[in-house]
C-alpha cells in the first residue's frame, strides 16, 4: 500500500472501531471453559451413584476412607484412553493441574527417585523447557517456585526436538519439560511418534521429567482422533522408564469443576508420588470415581460422549476460522492454526501488535487472554501471539466478538505500518 492508501485504510478501520466501541459490548473470549450446553451433557451424572448404590464392582464401599490409587474401573477406562494401560495410572480428585503442581513441589523438597538431592538443593537454579506458545498455568507453576523457564519452539509435529536435545545434553540443571501432546494448548498441534521417541531417548539428567499433559487426548473435532502414544512403554524401551509423567482429566469431558484427574507413570514414580500423597490425604473422592465410571461405562462411552461435545463446539471453531479468513485472509496481517481438536486457536498477528490488539479489544468490551500469556513470564518476545478460546460464549456472541477482534488486529497493524 502507498502511504496515502495506508492512511485511508487506517481512517476507515478507526471508524469501524469507533462503531464497535459504541456498541457497548461485554464479551469474554478469555478462558477455555466448556459452555453450559456442554456441561448439560453430563447432567444425568448428578443423580449417580444414587442412594443405596455406593459399592464399586469390586465391592469397595466408596463412602469410606482409603484406596489412595483410586477406583480400578475408572483407571482402566482412562488407562486405555491415555495409553498407559490400567496398572500404571492413578485416579485423583478434580484437578490434574494440582498433581503437576504437587509432583514439582515433591521433587523440589525431596528429589525424585532418580535425583542425587532435592531439586531445591541443586547448586544453581533448576530449569524447565517450555514449548511456546504454551499453557499459562503450566508456566505459572514453574514460575511460582523459581524454576527457570527456557522457551523452545512448538512445531506442528511437537517441540523442536533438535533444540531440546542440545539443551538437555548440555545442562543437567534442566530437570523438566512441559508438553501438551495432543491438540496442544493453544496451537492444537499434536506430537508425532517420531518426536515422542526422540524426546524419551535423548540424553538428559537422570531425573529429567517430561510432563506429558494429555488434557485433550479425546477432544477431537474430526472423525478419527489420534491414537494415544504408548509413551511409558516408549520411554522404558529407550532405557528411561521414569522420564515421563502422563496427565489427563475429565474436566472438559464431564464437569470442569468436579471431574476426575489421572496420573500415569512408571511403578517407581507412582509409588514415590503416592508415598507423599498418602501423607496429605487418606484417599480420593471415590464416589466421584464411581459416578464417572457408571456414567461413562468404558472407553467407547467416553468417545461417544465426546462426539456429542464435538457437535456443540465444532460449529464454533468453524465460525471463528471463517471470520478470521474473511476478515484477515486478504490483508495478510495474521496467521492462525486450524486445529483438529482441543480448545483453542492460536492467532499470530504482526510482530509488536498483539498487546495493542488485546488492549483495543478490551476498550471495546471484548476480553481476550492477556497478550504474552502463552509464554513463560508472560513475555512474548515478538508480541505476536493471541490465544482464542471459542467454546464458552454462545455462538451469536462469538461471531460479534471475533469480528471485533479482527477489526482490532487490522487497526493495530495499520497503526504500526503507518509509523
Ligand atoms: N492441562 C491443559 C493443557 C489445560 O488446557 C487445562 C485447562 O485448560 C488443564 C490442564 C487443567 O486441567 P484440570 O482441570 O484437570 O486441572
Amino acid at each position: 500500500m502507498s502511504a496515502d492508501q495506508l492512511r485511508d485504510t487506517q481512517n476507515a478501520l478507526r471508524a469501524q472501531y469507533d462503531d464497535l466501541c459504541a456498541a457497548g459490548l461485554a464479551l469474554d473470549l478469555t478462558r477455555g471453559k466448556p459452555a453450559a450446553d456442554q456441561l448439560d451433557l453430563s447432567e444425568p451424572m448428578l443423580a449417580l451413584p444414587g442412594e443405596g448404590n455406593h459399592l464399586s464392582p469390586e465391592g469397595v464401599d466408596c463412602r469410606n476412607y482409603g484406596g489412595i490409587n483410586g477406583l480400578p474401573g475408572i483407571r482402566a477406562i482412562f488407562g486405555e484412553l491415555l495409553g498407559t494401560g490400567p496398572d500404571r495410572i492413578l485416579a485423583e480428585n478434580n484437578a490434574s493441574l494440582q498433581i503437576m503442581h504437587d509432583l514439582t513441589v515433591f521433587a523440589l523438597l525431596l528429589g525424585t527417585p532418580d535425583s542425587e538431592r532435592p531439586w531445591s538443593q541443586e547448586p544453581g537454579p533448576i530449569k524447565f523447557l517450555c514449548p511456546v506458545p504454551g499453557y499459562d498455568r503450566h508456566f505459572a507453576i514453574t514460575e511460582r517456585y523459581g524454576i527457570e523457564m527456557i522457551n523452545v519452539p512448538m512445531n506442528p509435529d511437537g517441540p523442536d526436538v533438535d533444540i531440546c536435545a542440545e539443551l538437555v545434553a548440555a545442562d543437567p540443571a534442566i530437570k523438566g519439560m512441559w508438553l501438551v501432546p495432543t491438540y496442544s494448548n493453544p496451537t492444537g498441534y499434536t506430537v508425532s511418534e517420531q518426536v515422542a521417541r526422540a524426546l524419551v531417548s535423548m540424553p538428559a539428567a537422570p531425573d529429567f521429567r517430561i510432563y506429558w499433559d494429555n488434557a485433550y487426548a479425546v477432544h477431537t473435532l474430526i472423525d478419527q482422533a489420534p491414537e494415544p502414544l504408548p509413551i511409558l512403554d516408549m520411554a522404558a524401551e529407550a532405557g528411561n522408564p521414569n522420564r515421563v509423567y502422563v496427565f489427563g482429566s475429565t474436566s472438559k469431558i464431564t464437569f470442569a469443576g468436579a471431574g476426575v484427574s489421572f496420573f500415569g507413570s512408571s511403578t517407581e514414580n507412582l509409588d514415590w508420588y503416592s508415598g507423599s500423597l498418602s501423607i496429605a490425604k487418606i484417599g480420593p473422592d471415590k464416589l466421584n470415581h464411581l459416578r464417572h465410571q457408571q456414567f461413562l461405562v468404558d472407553a467407547d462411552g467416553v468417545r461417544a460422549h465426546m462426539a456429542r461435545h464435538r457437535e456443540l463446539i465444532a460449529p464454533k471453531f468453524a465460525l471463528v476460522l471463517d471470520i478470521l479468513e474473511k476478515r484477515l485472509g486478504e490483508a495478510k496481517i495474521a496467521s492462525w492454526t486450524e486445529p483438529d481438536g482441543g480448545y483453542f486457536i492460536s492467532l499470530d498477528v504482526i510482530d509488536g501488535t498483539a498487546a495493542r490488539t488485546v488492549q483495543l479489544a478490551k476498550d471495546a468490551g471484548i476480553a481476550l487472554t492477556a497478550a504474552g500469556s502463552t509464554f513463560p513470564y508472560k513475555k512474548d518476545p515478538n508480541d505476536r501471539n493471541i490465544r482464542l478460546a471459542p467454546t464458552f460464549p454462545p455462538i451469536d456472541e462469538l461471531a460479534v466478538a471475533m469480528d471485533g477482534v479482527a477489526t482490532c488486529a487490522l487497526l493495530a497493524a495499520a497503526e504500526t505500518l503507518a509509523e
